[in-house]
């Protein structure tokens, strides 16, 4: 086993001085915290603005041709407000010069914005006392935007090679030609992934403002309880479906090579926080669930049939009107007479009308409805089809909330039951299956 461990610290850990004061504490408290990445800074309270945020828009107003000069001053105080507090040695001006030049000349808004890490990185690499390595020296992107995992290998075996301790800024790494590009938001965890699988880590630390993963939204239920132990497919189906506090990719980088990743909370390092471990590891099943986790904004396309599963070819017919629209599907429960199309609003655009004439047309359906603004939510737990009560405690936990369930699946995985509810119900929805499991 290595004895690295890569760990990530999100925007909030890296707000504002006090905040790295608490980083170099943790980093320097395990001399195994050799590889550090840095997010962003976020927000330092509830009405801050996000740096990230801030680029972005710095971005749009130069491609609209308005100044960005106010936008820029306040992400310029921020870097030039750490650098002197921290006392770090880098001229920090001169790095924010050259970024606000290059956004006026037109830079992408991937560079735009990967400006945040890079500049984060540089201050935290002085800070740390330990080496900066420019994430597009490392993070290799193929041309159409997937990482290329064995070019950045490669790149990470040559680069830090001697190099005993870096900081490795989070969200972007580079194309072949050099162009910069980023991954989605919260992309930060995804690089701190990639990293711990490149450098054979023993462990990936994402360090955060929650002790953990909770057991539901901590701005939606009060107080939900910290889960302990969770494996990789669990955590996914609970990131994926919107409980974002590891980005949803962060697994597949490290899932082969089984590193478990540890969430944990900078301002209260002596939590434990939460174990992500790989599905095939032995723990115990509390006969419990282990988390749940929802999304606004889907729509229902239904459509019934007498007799459609054995019409053959019913199904391929529908899904292909949706490919030739470019629209994929969320998921699709079915019935003797009925299939049911989940899409999100944000896939579906405009293309609703004409995607019902198609079906209409090709299909020949008894009856097409739509369910607008709809959610979805998921209860999550590893070994939940074996053990009896599990559904009956969601659908009483939704009847106690005063929930109306537009729509159940499951069954297609083992390991979650998805309801969809009125989007206006989505809280009081997700209270209410987490009231009847936290008792
Ligand atoms: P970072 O800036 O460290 O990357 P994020 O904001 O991306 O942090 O993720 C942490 C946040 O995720 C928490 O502050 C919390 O508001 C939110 N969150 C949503 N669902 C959950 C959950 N199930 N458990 C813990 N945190 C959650
Ligand atoms: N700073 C980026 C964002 O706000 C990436 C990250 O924080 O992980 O999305
Ligand atoms: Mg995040």
């Amino acid at each position: 086993m290595s004895n690295r461990i890569v760990a990530k610290f999100g925007g909030s850990s890296l707000a504002d001085s006090d905040q790295f004061r608490k980083v170099k504490s943790i980093v320097l408290d395990n001399e195994k915290r050799k590889y550090v990445v840095p997010s962003a800074p976020g927000k330092r309270f509830s009405k801050d603005y996000k740096i990230t945020d801030l680029l972005y828009l710095c971005h749009a107003h130069a491609q609209n041709e308005i100044s960005f000069d106010d936008v820029f001053k306040h992400i310029e105080d921020r870097y030039i407000g750490l650098a002197k507090e921290l006392e770090v040695k880098i001229d920090i001006k001169k790095h924010l010069d050259e970024v606000k030049k290059k956004i006026a000349d037109g830079a992408s808004a991937d560079y735009t914005a990967s400006r945040g890490e890079y500049l984060n990185g540089l201050i935290l690499a002085d800070y740390l006392e330990y080496e900066f390595i420019d994430a597009s020296e490392v993070i290799c992107f193929k041309n159409y935007g997937k990482v290329d995992l064995e070019a950045t290998q490669k790149a990470i075996d040559e680069k830090l090679s001697g190099i005993e301790r870096a900081v490795i800024p989070g969200f972007y790494g580079a194309k072949d030609d050099g162009t910069i590009k980023t991954f989605t938001r919260g992309g930060s965890d995804v690089t701190g992934a990639i990293i711990a699988r490149c450098v054979g880590a023993e462990l990936y630390e994402n360090w955060t403002d929650v002790s953990g993963f909770l057991m539901a939204d901590p701005n939606i239920v009060e107080n939900p309880k910290p889960i302990e132990v969770v494996t990789y497919k669990e955590l996914r189906e609970l990131s994926y479906m919107g409980a974002k506090v590891l980005h949803e990719e962060s697994i597949f980088p490290i899932r082969d090579v089984c590193i478990p990743i540890n969430i944990r909370n900078t301002n209260k390092p002596e939590d434990k926080g939460t174990l992500i471990v790989d599905d095939n590891r032995p723990i115990s099943y509390s006969g419990t669930i282990t988390g749940i986790a929802g999304k606004k904004d889907f729509t229902v396309i239904a459509v019934q049939k007498m007799l459609l599963n054995s019409e053959q070819g019913f199904c391929r017919k529908l899904l292909s009107i949706l490919e030739s629209n470019g629209v994929s599907f969320e998921n699709m429960p079915s019935g003797i007479d009925s299939v049911s199309l989940v899409i999100e609003d944000a896939q579906l655009g405009d293309k609703l009308d004409g995607i019902l004439e198609e079906i209409k047309k090709q299909c020949n359906p008894d009856s097409l409805e739509v369910y607008p603004n709809m959610a979805l939510i998921s209860t999550v737990g590893r070994g939940m089809d074996r053990t009896k009560g599990i559904s009956s405690k969601v659908f009483r936990g939704l009847a106690e909330g005063d929930v109306n369930i537009r729509m159940i699946n499951q069954g297609s995985s083992e390991i979650n039951i998805t309801v969809g509810v009125e989007n206006d119900d989505f809280e009081k929805a997700l209270r209410g299956i987490y009231r009847a499991f936290a008792q």
